[in-house]
């Protein structure tokens, strides 16, 4: 069953249309990735879908339902975004920082009760943050800090989670875990994941499908194997690649290819 549609969705800023004609769905419990070069539109869309920004033209649907006429509470419920890595500036704890992802689900005087608690300490244990959780979020590393961007997320028991770049800053045994982390919730708990990675590898290994954009156009949507090709990436990104298929998985792999390589 589709959870998330997009329907002809046109979005500008002013200029030009940054995203132009965009239709495809997502199933419930599907992996997908979003990928492309730079400026190609992929946190406009993610905004889109999280109703932070709204189409000019097109809709995005939620369980069948217009974004538009779901209340930012409602949204929150069922949508967490986990951003690249956002400067918090003030200094709150983990487990306040945690708990903030509890706030679309508190009642209307926001006192936060038992079940609260016990899922917000879940959250952290899963993410392995516990150990610090009475620590301020600014004494953390970007790594750390950026697991508990991930609790919160968790916290709010999203029926979807988008991720735009969230392992940008991390190390390659954080990213692993990270992905692997997200992967769990979506094969145990049918967590639906849509991803915007410039890494087109970790794209491969983790996600069902791909949906590649170029100026805001969708160029390609797929399997790794259908959208993931030389000819697709040498086209869209200008880069000179080579791609394979990863010895151990079977997956496309990419490998960028330089002019004046080391000797
Ligand atoms: P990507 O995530 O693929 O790098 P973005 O969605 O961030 O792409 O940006 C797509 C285009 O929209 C770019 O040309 C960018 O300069 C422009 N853009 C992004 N945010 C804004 C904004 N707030 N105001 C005006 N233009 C923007």
């Amino acid at each position: 069953m589709s959870i998330i549609e997009s329907e002809h969705v046109k979005f500008t800023y002013g200029d030009a249309w940054v995203l132009n004609d965009i239709s495809f769905t997502t199933c419930e419990g599907e992996f997908l990735g979003i990928i492309g070069p730079n400026g190609s539109g992929k946190t406009t869309l993610i905004k889109i879908i999280d109703g932070l920004l709204m189409p000019q033209q097109g809709s995005i649907l939620i369980d069948g339902q217009n974004i538009r006429t779901i209340r930012r509470d409602d949204i929150a419920k069922q949508i967490a975004v986990v951003p690249q890595d956002s400067p918090i500036i003030f200094s709150f704890t983990v487990q306040e920082v945690v708990m903030m992802g509890r706030a679309p689900h508190l009642g209307r005087l926001r006192f936060e009760g038992k079940t609260d608690f016990e899922i917000v300490r879940k959250a952290m244990e899963i993410t392995d943050i516990l150990p610090f959780a009475s620590r301020s979020i600014n004494e953390l590393s970007g790594g750390e800090r950026q697991r508990v961007l991930i609790a919160r997320a968790l916290a709010q028991q999203p029926q979807i989670i988008l991720l735009d770049e969230s392992t940008a800053f991390l190390d390659i045994k954080h990213q692993v875990d990270f992905f692997d982390l997200i992967k769990a919730l979506n094969k145990e708990a049918g967590l639906t994941v849509i991803t915007v990675t410039h890494d087109i590898n970790l794209a491969s290994l983790f996600c069902d499908r791909v949906l590649l954009l170029r100026d805001g156009i969708i160029h390609g949507i797929g399997t790794p194997h259908e959208v993931i090709t030389e000819s697709n990436i040498k086209e869209v990104y200008e880069a000179n690649v080579m791609v394979d298929r990863n010895p151990v998985t079977g997956l496309p792999r990419v490998t960028l290819l330089a002019s004046h390589p080391a000797d």
